[in-house]
């Protein structure tokens, strides 16, 4: 292929494709690029919000059964090829040669995890040969075949997984994700008013955000970092935003004081906090007490086990807000545990400082904390990782604490 020209694969979520008119807009931003020389591949998802409207139908006429998995991948796979060839029929308007094609297709082969398959492999050979052709190909996001040659589907918001994928399979230049807003923001806007759009960050740090909640599904930051594909998000909307760029700025030579030492406040409402009291202390017993919670699919996310006294002690965890009548239930009739009191406690929120500048420098903790109690915020609990603070604090104190800890590390200043 013309390595001379640019190769990029461009993502659109289903906000930015939700009806016909919107479709054809982001057609002609597709046609609009490739005037410019460049070779694309358009990745899509499904229009709007097809693929609950299908699991809604599913599960109404699957009677008192949950509806089969292989099925239900059948049918929301169809979700995005009607947006894939509907795109290829659009940008085929405006007069540029266009093909579309499913994720079998593009020969993107999976594991045989019906609903959260993991992509096994991808076959570029056909992608390649239409870019070679001089076509802008349009590859349906969101599915892959089994070996055994059935439809699966790579989990919910996976379309920007199939997009990296491709893209790394094809060794693109860029894969563009766009969305519904301007980019990655240094806070949540709602809450931190003067919160900016990250312009630089990396893949690590873009990770730690997304599992705190941030945006972008995970496995494909994941994937990204690992196949080293740059990539920006940007809007599908606002033409003049210019996006956040996600790649690693070693490799890039990128001016390091670009790179702030905290890049961003991550924020979460809605979490609750189990306390149990008097658990014995001995091994296993952390084992008993997350077991039948991993077994319910519940995630457990901050962990704090006290100093024991008289063989005993206490440990609290932090769940989701919607879990905790269920994880209340689950640990009160598990037989493995025992202790003295249960209590619970809701409306918590959580709120965190990312950033690969804290890993060797002390003191952005004590900073953070101040910053909290000089804003009147009490800290619950708190957990670090190499790259990350977190504190638990009360949910009505969220806006208060995520502005204090945005203006004590100056990041609305870009
Ligand atoms: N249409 C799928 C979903 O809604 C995939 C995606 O949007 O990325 O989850
Ligand atoms: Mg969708």
């Amino acid at each position: 292929m013309n390595r001379n020209r640019q190769l990029v694969v461009q993502k659109f979520g289903g906000s930015s494709l939700a009806t016909e008119d919107l479709l054809r807009n982001v057609a002609e931003r597709v046609c609009e690029r490739r005037e410019q020389g460049v070779d694309i591949v358009v990745c899509v998802s499904a229009m709007g919000d097809t693929t609950d409207e299908l699991l809604g139908l599913a599960n109404r006429l699957s009677g008192d059964r949950s509806p089969s998995p292989r099925e239900t991948d059948a049918l929301i796979s169809t979700g995005e090829l009607v947006s894939a060839s509907l795109m290829g029929i659009a940008i085929r308007g405006l007069g540029h040669d266009a093909i579309s094609l499913s994720g079998r297709q593009a020969g993107i082969r999976t594991d045989e995890t019906f609903g959260s398959a993991r992509i096994a492999s991808i076959d570029p050979a056909r992608v390649l040969r239409e870019l070679e052709r001089g076509r802008i190909v349009v590859v349906a996001g969101f599915q892959g075949l089994t070996l055994a040659d059935d439809t699966t589907t790579l989990g919910r918001g996976a379309s920007d997984l199939t997009a990296v994928a491709i893209s790394a399979s094809i060794n693109a230049d860029l894969c563009e994700i766009y969305t519904d807003v301007d980019g990655i923001f240094t806070a949540d806007p709602r809450l931190v008013p003067n919160a900016e759009v990250i312009s630089h960050i990396g893949y690590e740090e873009m990770l730690e955000m997304a599992s705190l909640g941030a945006k972008m599904n995970p496995r494909s930051i994941e994937m990204a970092a690992v196949h080293k594909v740059p990539m920006l998000i940007t809007s599908t909307f606002n033409r003049d935003a210019k996006g956040t760029k996600i790649n690693n700025f070693q490799d890039q030579g990128t001016d390091m004081e670009i790179q702030r030492s905290i890049t961003s406040v991550v924020t979460e409402r809605s979490v609750a906090r189990v306390t149990l009291h008097g658990i014995e202390d001995r091994p296993g017993i952390a084992a008993s007490i997350m077991t039948p919670l991993a077994d319910a699919g519940i995630s457990v996310d901050v962990i704090v086990q006290n100093v024991s006294s008289n063989g005993l002690t206490d440990m609290s965890f932090t769940v989701g807000q919607e879990y905790l009548q269920r994880v209340a239930e689950i640990t009160s009739v598990n037989e493995d545990v025992g202790y003295t009191e249960l209590g619970t406690r809701d409306g918590l929120a959580k709120v965190s400082i990312v950033g690969t500048g804290m890993t060797n420098s002390p003191g952005y903790a004590a900073r953070m904390f101040r910053a909290l109690a000089n804003a009147g915020v009490n800290i619950e609990m708190i957990t670090t990782s190499e790259i990350r603070i977190t504190c638990i604090v009360e949910q009505d104190q969220l806006a208060a604490a995520a502005k204090a800890i945005h203006s004590e590390f100056e990041l609305e200043t870009v």
